[in-house]
């Protein structure tokens, strides 16, 4: 039974000719698989209708080839050949019920890789690039903003064909043409497109008129806007933001607010709290009589039926809460709140899109898995036979694999040699900012709890005796792995040399108990969230703090999650200090010697403590010893023991996940490991 409190999230409300059956909204996001993985993609849009959204958008899909983002993989609606693919995803999200959108798109001048048209803009300047592509765009003149207009037309009327609901007017994220109209930090025009706020927003009004007068009344017309621009000079700013939406009020039939630029907008959990954009939303509802939408992580529907009580948003918008579950709005509706899988707001969703490859959820391990693998957020097959299965481990492998054997109907016993199960997952959270991750814990641990054939053993460390003795038919050893004492990683294949009462620790050893004090370097050849994350919780405890890194930037590959710029002002912040392209040499007592990366050049760094963050140690005590007594197995009724997780091949919680979720598909049922083990999308 529904949540009385919680009905307003099912009052259902038009959007221009359509009726959302809900306030759930699904806001456009990208995936990475776009116009590459159309049927991937049409899979994972169809699970969140039926999840029980009542809009599902596309990611942005550009309207033509002078406007194309590759590397990035978008969607395309360049032609009418595209329309069947978009057909596809139409077919999925309508037969659950839901209304289908496309955010149609002309970027800010990009470099065209893959069209080699050349790029146009506002005006002739550097191109919007990852990559930092020295190339310059052609200043627009009347035919091309006559053109751009024809082919944005053109993509509504391929769009309308495709059977979409909503066909979007895009102005966000710092990335469309439009938005750089709009402001006076990138237009700098001085014609009829330039100069006075009515020019600026008079392409954006042009597309929203020719959009209505292309699809009449057959479809709904969204503006998906920035509302502000705090990364630049001269950017949007709140008073303007009021002027534009007072000025196009009743055009769109609904106003679907974003940030500025997309690392502000899909902010991680380390830099943003639920329902963080509402400062910048707030008011701008009473502007106009047409519905808004906004997001800001929502996952507590305490929290979204306040946005909209409140006057802030008639839908609740959003990207990753939808993709950590999938099946949100369901369980909301059916009184099941406590089986919400929430989001972490981790980005490794926004990873997957950084990289150009399908999307990937630390939350969600079927996520991108939908037709690839037929993986279902919610079902999967009954056990193939009667077993017990013995999971040791109870972090996020064991975790997931004790929960899907547990549904799958097996009888599960699930141990850990420590007090409080959750593995590393219980203790990265003790680093400032991570507090979320508990959720990938807490969500299994709450689910588990339901399930009679699943028992939990805390406090129990398993020797090959006990696993012997225990009865089962298989066991997962998710036993999970540990930083390295000696430096060993990415860099150091050898290792780094410790002389003589040089005080050395791992993030292991910080998390249990260790307490280094006075000068500190923390070395970080490991690039993701530990290492910074431990060098803020060190210089908070009072310690000088030098962060030492071999790659060009604190937490590199952070860039992928959108975090890096946030990651190293927040070291700043916190008076640490940042030595980038630094390669260690060895460590003396009272010393870290490193040199330039690039350079040669050596450094001394005074270091009572250095922190080694680097490559980790699969625990396989265990496993080696089962293995090594096989012969012992039949007689013991047991017929596999398999690493999963960490224990297999350490990596991040995501890859923890995803490996305890595909053992407990797999367990029983028959794979051929010569086949590919998943769908492609292939031309014929
Ligand atoms: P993963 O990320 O693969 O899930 P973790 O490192 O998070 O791995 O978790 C591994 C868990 O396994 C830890 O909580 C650890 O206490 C537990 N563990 C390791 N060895 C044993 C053992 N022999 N018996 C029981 N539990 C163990
Ligand atoms: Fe949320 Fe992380 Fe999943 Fe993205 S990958 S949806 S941020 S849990």
């Amino acid at each position: 039974m529904r949540d009385p409190r919680h009905n307003i999230l099912f009052e259902p409300l038009a959007i221009g000719p359509k009726v959302a059956r809900n306030r759930f909204y699904q806001v456009p996001h990208c995936n990475g698989m776009g116009h590459r993985e159309p049927t991937a993609l049409a899979g994972m849009r169809a699970m969140k209708a039926e999840g029980g959204w009542a809009v599902i958008c596309t990611e942005e899909v550009e309207i033509h080839p002078s406007s194309e983002v590759s590397p990035a993989i978008e969607g395309r609606i360049w032609e009418d050949k595209d329309i069947f693919a978009h057909e596809r995803v139409v077919e999925g999200i309508h037969r659950h019920g839901a209304l289908a959108g496309i955010e149609l798109v002309y970027n800010g001048p990009r470099t065209n890789l893959a069209s080699r048209l050349p790029p146009m803009g506002v005006n002739s300047m550097p191109v919007n690039s990852e990559w930092l592509e020295p190339q310059q765009s052609r200043a627009m003149d009347r035919e091309d903003f006559r053109a751009i207009r024809r082919w944005h037309r053109n993509a509504a009327l391929r769009a309308r064909k495709a059977g979409y609901d909503l066909i979007y007017v895009y102005a966000g994220h710092g990335l469309t043409l439009t938005q750089q109209l709009l402001s006076r930090a990138t237009n700098d025009r001085t014609d009829e497109y330039g100069g006075s706020l009515e020019n600026r927003v008079r392409f954006l009004r042009e597309l929203l008129e020719d959009t209505r007068d292309a699809v009449g009344h057959d479809c709904a017309v969204p503006l998906r806007i920035a509302v502000e621009e705090s990364q630049l000079p001269l950017g949007l700013e709140r008073a303007e933001m009021e002027d534009i939406v007072g000025m196009l009020a009743e055009l769109p039939d609904l106003w679907d607010f974003c940030m500025g630029s997309w690392s502000r907008d899909s902010r991680t959990a380390r830099f943003s709290a639920e329902g963080f954009q509402e400062p910048f939303v707030r008011g701008l509802k009473k502007l106009t009589t047409k519905p808004v939408v906004g997001v800001g992580r929502f996952t507590s529907p305490d929290a979204m039926v306040e946005q909209i009580r409140s006057g802030v948003l008639d839908f609740i918008g959003a990207a990753r809460p939808s993709i950590a579950d999938p099946f949100l709005p369901k369980k909301i509706e059916e009184g099941r709140s406590e089986d919400l899988r929430e989001c972490i707001g981790c980005n490794i969703c926004v990873a997957g899109d950084m990289q150009s490859v399908p999307l990937r959820c630390t939350q969600n391990p079927t996520m991108g898995e939908e037709w690839r693998r037929g993986w279902h957020p919610e079902k999967i097959a009954p056990k193939a036979r009667e077993a017990r299965v013995l999971v040791i481990g109870a972090g996020p492998a064991g975790l997931e694999a004790a929960h899907q054997l547990g549904k799958r109907g097996y009888e599960v016993a699930l141990t850990d040699a420590r007090d409080t199960l959750g593995g590393r997952v219980v203790r990265e959270t003790t680093l400032p900012g991570l507090r979320t991750w508990q959720r990938v814990a807490d969500y299994r641990l709450g689910q588990i709890g339901k399930l009679a054939n699943v028992e939990t053993y805390p406090a129990s460390f398993m020797t090959a005796d006990d696993v012997l003795a225990f009865g089962a038919t298989h066991v997962a050893v998710a036993t999970g792995a540990r930083f390295r004492a000696n430096g060993r990683g990415r860099n150091h294949p050898q290792g780094i040399p410790v002389g003589e009462g040089a005080s050395v620790f791992t993030p292991d050893d910080i998390f249990e108990g260790a307490a280094p004090s006075g000068d500190v370097v923390v070395y970080d050849d490991d690039h993701y969230a530990i290492g910074s994350a431990l060098a803020e919780k060190l210089a908070a405890a009072g310690c000088r703090v030098t962060l030492v890194t071999p790659a060009p930037l604190v937490s590199h590959w952070t860039h992928n999650t959108l975090e890096q710029g946030f990651i190293e002002a927040r070291l700043v912040e916190s008076g640490v200090a940042i030595v980038t392209r630094g390669v260690a040499a060895g460590i003396r007592k009272g010393t870290f010697a490193g040199s330039d990366g690039v350079t040669g050049r050596p450094f001394e760094i005074a270091a009572d403590h250095v922190v080694l963050v680097a490559s980790r140690e699969p625990q396989l005590e265990l496993f080696r010893s089962l293995k090594a007594r096989e012969a012992e197995w039949a007689d013991a009724g047991l017929e596999s023991v398999t690493t999963i997780g960490d224990a297999h091949a350490p990596g991040m919680i995501v890859h923890a996940t995803y490996a305890g979720h595909r053992y407990a598909r797999e367990l029983d049922m028959p794979v051929d490991a010569d086949a590919v083990p998943f769908l492609r999308d292939q031309p014929r």
